[in-house]
């Protein structure tokens, strides 16, 4: 019994060896169907499925302004916390206080990329980014403030 099964696995490891030797050797004489890429040194040339999501980002204009009115939509959505809406209140051009906000805070380390903040985002106001390469020696640089600094919000945008 020991032996019929000692075979058995001997017989069984010879034939997987085979069977990937024998695609490696298909791939090495077939170059034109291989899928895979030589990252990084493909850098200059990568381009990335548009359905990739690599990082929310929150896009602006030339004009430095954005569509985030601080609703808070993408921070309630978000299963784990990720992103923290810090809001405060200006006086707009009537004299009126309004909601504007302060920072959106990414924390990309917890990040899942499920995409439901962009979905629940009733404004527009982020995006997922087909960014990647995200490795730092420092955690910290992973928390991120995603409207830029001096920034506001577009106007129409409510
Ligand atoms: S993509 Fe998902 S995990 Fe990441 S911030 Fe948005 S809702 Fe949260
Ligand atoms: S990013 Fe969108 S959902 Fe999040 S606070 Fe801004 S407007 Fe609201």
């Amino acid at each position: 019994m020991f032996l019929k099964d000692y075979i058995k696995d001997i017989y069984g490891a010879i034939k997987s060896l085979l069977v990937g030797l024998n695609r490696t050797g298909y791939y090495f004489t077939h170059h034109k169907e291989i899928i895979t890429e030589q990252y990084p040194d493909n850098r200059a040339t990568l381009v990335m499925a548009e359905r990739f999501k690599g990082e929310v980002v929150m896009p602006h204009d030339a004009n430095n302004e954005h569509r985030c009115t601080g609703c808070t939509a993408c921070e309630l959505a978000c299963p784990n916390g990720t992103i923290k809406v810090v809001t405060k209140f200006e006086v707009n051009a009537e004299g009126k206080k309004k909601k504007a906000i302060d920072k959106l805070v990414y924390h990309l380390e917890l990040c899942t990329m499920c995409n439901l903040c962009v979905v629940a985002c009733p404004s527009d106001a982020i995006k997922m980014a087909p960014t990647f390469e995200h490795s730092v020696y420092d955690r910290s640089l992973l928390t991120k403030i995603l409207n830029n600094p001096g920034s506001k919000i577009m106007e129409g945008v409510e």
